[in-house]
């Protein structure tokens, strides 16, 4: 390409560039998409799709051992070689082969290379040339792993999620550092897989910012998986020698607990950094390094040509919420007037692990920090008719956080297995504001385990 001219360029073709480009596509725009590896991102290749397949295996086991008549059908136990093959077969083997009808059929022209903006609505690339946008550039170049300057931690070679989503057999031991989702995520699939895992927490409890319960059980079915967890405890110094990895760890206020931990090797979970750094931000006044602020139409301040859209801008780091972004920002670029109505913490997330946990607006904590006036209520999530065909003692909590002055639900929690698909009555709920006097209208089926929000609203005295 030396120089071509487009009505939008696409920069990064992950799950939030994809859907801008397919819906410009799909409404009459020309539409290049830029892409520096695999069409699909992070999360169809090294995040999303491979952690499940990784936690799948092990969650569909428990769930056939709590159920009498299947349980008895069980006589062997987990083939690891097989859910690795399955695992494989589920992220193509790192091609992206299939993904290339998609954008054809839409006309998107796919350029395979780094591009970075060169000034107003030019894109440069790496391999030469550049692209100019008669309409509109969307930044949507991710995030990736980022890791803690704790001394010592870049020699050893850890593993980022692209190793531990992609490894070939589980190691024989492995720490986890940070407990947040990708930390239990991949503590609890390596565990089930074989690997003596330690999952290192700095903070008192997992999963921090969801609510204290989910954390709890969380931590209590890893170590059930025999994940050695340590809370409140931090990386002081790494190091490699012969194969193995060793951590330090800083004591604790009373200098108790084993101060190393050593394994074949170390997976870094601390958090993800915006990848807008060597895209040519400068170039039209911006920093990179940081998250792309922008307004809620995805719009970079300033900048009437210019959006951001998924992980890159820091707004909420999640597959829908990017693609969501990315329906916002097109309908924009397309003369709308659409803006995000609710993104942020508050988004639908699930963390698929045996229990899972799916939760969406906000937690009692955070509902109160806002100074709103709420009420908790809670039911367990096993304790109604239709649970009883899902096992016994299948376990987990559920939770509204209900406004008492709107009289609307302002945050849900569901903990237990298989609860990810309860979310989205809930999201329906708290994003649409369904009055609680219309809530209590929608009758779950029976024998269904949404019976749980008859359960809830009847504690909330409907
Ligand atoms: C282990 C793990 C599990 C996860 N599980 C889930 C889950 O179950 N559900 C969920 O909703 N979210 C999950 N996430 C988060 C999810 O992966 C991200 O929110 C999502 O991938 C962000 O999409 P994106 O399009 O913004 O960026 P990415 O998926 O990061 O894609 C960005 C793309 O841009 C390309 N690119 C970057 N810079 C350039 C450049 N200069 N030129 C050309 N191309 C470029 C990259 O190569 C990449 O392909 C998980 C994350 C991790 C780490």
């Amino acid at each position: 390409v030396s120089e071509s001219a487009f009505d939008v360029l696409v920069l990064g073709a992950g799950p939030a560039g994809e859907v801008a480009a397919g819906r410009l596509a799909e409404r009459g725009q020309s539409v290049a998409l830029i892409e520096q590896e695999l069409i699909g991102g992070e999360c169809s290749f090294y995040a999303c799709m491979p952690s499940k397949a990784l936690l799948r295996p092990a969650e569909e086991l428990a769930e056939v051992k709590r159920v009498p008549g299947a349980r008895e059908a069980v006589t062997g136990s987990l083939d690891v070689d097989a859910a690795l093959r399955r695992r494989d077969e589920v992220i193509h083997d790192l091609s992206d082969d299939a993904q290339l009808p998609w954008l054809e059929d839409r006309g998107i022209a796919l350029v395979r290379d780094h591009g970075r903006l060169e000034g107003e609505r030019c894109v440069r690339l790496d391999g030469g040339g550049a692209l100019r946008a008669k309409r509109a550039v969307i930044i949507a170049t991710g995030s990736v792993a980022d890791l803690p300057s704790v001394p010592g931690l870049t020699e050893a070679r850890p593993w980022t999620n692209r190793q531990a989503t992609t490894a070939k057999r589980a190691p024989s031991s492995m720490i986890v550092l940070g407990g947040g989702v990708v930390g239990v995520e991949m503590a609890q699939a390596w565990a089930t897989l074989g690997s003596r895992v330690t999952l290192i927490e700095p903070l008192p409890r997992l999963l921090s910012r969801e609510e204290p319960f989910a954390g709890e059980q969380v931590a209590d079915a890893l170590r059930e998986r025999g994940v050695d967890v340590r809370l409140v405890a931090r990386a002081r110094q790494v190091s490699r020698e012969n194969g193995a990895v060793t951590l330090e760890l800083e004591q604790d206020a009373t200098g108790v607990g084993p101060a190393t931990v050593t394994a074949e090797e170390l997976l870094v979970a601390a958090g993800r950094k915006p990848r807008s750094e060597g895209i040519g931000l400068e170039t039209v006044g911006l920093e990179g390094g940081e998250p792309i602020e922008v307004d809620e139409q995805l719009r970079v301040l300033g900048h009437d040509w210019l959006y951001a859209v998924g992980d890159v801008n820091g707004r909420a780091l999640l597959t829908h919420m990017g693609k969501y972004q990315a329906r916002i920002a097109t309908d924009v670029i397309l003369g709308g007037d659409s803006r995000i109505v609710s993104d942020g913490p508050a988004s639908p997330r699930v963390v698929f692990t045996e229990p899972q946990v799916a939760a969406v607006g906000l937690t009692l904590e955070l509902a109160e920090e806002r100074g709103l006036r709420v009420t908790a209520v809670d039911h367990a999530s096993d304790g109604t008719a239709g649970a009883s065909f899902h096992g016994r003692n299948a376990g987990g909590i559920s939770r509204l956080v209900i406004d008492d002055e709107r009289r609307v639900v302002v945050g849900a929690t569901f903990t237990g297995p298989d609860v990810a698909e309860w979310l989205h009555a809930a999201t329906i709920a708290v994003v649409a504001e369904v009055p609680l006097e219309m809530l209590r209208h929608a009758a779950p089926s029976f024998p269904t385990r949404s019976e749980v929000w008859l359960r809830l609203l009847e504690k909330y005295g409907l």
